[in-house]
């Protein structure tokens, strides 16, 4: 054998060789391909639906043009519990019983809504493109005990984000414990944001009082939850100019307010929409009216 001929046989063996381990490769990765629908149950089948989805989502987005408005609403609770007895009408119209909550949940799945939290919204409106697919955002006010007690085992269970704005001066037996929102934020389905301390109406505040209710309020949570805070619910959701301008140079991105609207306008970061959801308002149907009313 001359050296040419040897040459070429030990190239043939390596093609041979390298060709049997692609062959071996393709085959081990076709077994495992193929064993791995037996392999799921129904939580992991469940479970990639919802990771397609997630896909679905992160994949069709469309542009916001600008001086336009953008559908997305921010949906707002406070009682997820039965009302006292003794309460007025004004004061039961803030409970929602737990089984509602969770068949309105279940409606607007049903409907195709997907939970975001405040902040992912506020990162769409400031980029100016959305999601195709339809989203929400859930946000709850004050930081009531009943949140921790009702609502977040319905929201656990359906893996379902929301936004909750803390009142950080207001503590006492009603109310959620440092250790709680400190538990609830760790789990990673809750986002906090600030609420004011002492809940003041703020358009009636010194400008004083404005800035350090502003100013403590974050600087609590962030203390507390070792992350950035940037979004402000404004107390009954009032607001002027002079607070929209505090709110932006105390470090907040936005600020969240009430219209009963769900179109957004992304040069108003800090007039966010809120609709205020109370026992008797068919949700679903009063989004696909706002939706098409446009
Ligand atoms: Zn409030």
């Amino acid at each position: 054998m001359d050296n040419d001929k040897h040459f070429n046989l030990i190239i043939n063996i390596m093609i041979g060789l390298l060709v049997a381990a692609i062959i071996i490769l393709l085959d081990h990765l076709a077994i495992n391909i193929k064993s791995q629908p037996s392999d799921y149950n129904w939580q992991d089948s469940t479970e990639s639906a919802s990771a397609q989805k997630e896909n679905a989502i992160n994949d069709g987005m469309k542009k916001i043009e600008p001086g336009e408005t953008t559908f997305l609403p921010i949906l707002n609770f406070h009682h997820i519990g039965t009302a006292p007895q003794h309460a007025d009408k004004i004061s039961k119209s803030f409970y929602l019983e737990p089984k509602k909550f969770e068949a309105l949940l279940k409606s607007l799945m049903d409907n195709g809504y997907h939970a975001v939290f405040a902040s992912e919204a506020v990162s769409y409106l400031q980029t100016m493109q959305i999601p195709e697919n339809k989203i929400m955002v859930i946000t709850f006010d004050d930081g009531n005990e009943d949140f921790y007690t009702n609502a977040w085992p319905i929201l656990q269970k359906y893996q379902v984000k929301s936004s909750m704005y803390i009142m950080t001066g207001v503590r006492g037996e009603d109310w959620l414990t440092e250790e709680q929102i400190k538990e609830l934020d760790k789990f990673g389905l809750v986002e906090f944001g600030s609420h004011t301390v002492w809940h003041p109406k703020l358009t009636k505040a010194t400008s004083e009082e404005i800035d350090s209710e502003l100013a403590n309020s974050k600087e609590f949570l962030e203390k507390l939850l070792n992350k950035q805070v940037n979004i402000l619910a404004y107390p009954f959701g009032l607001y002027n100019e002079e607070i929209k301008n505090k709110t932006k140079s105390a470090g907040y991105i936005s600020g969240l307010t009430f219209d009963q609207d769900a179109w957004q306008n992304p040069d108003d970061l800090f007039a966010l929409t809120r609709i205020s959801v109370y026992p008797e308002l068919n949700v679903v149907k009063f989004l696909d009216e706002l939706r098409n009313g446009k």
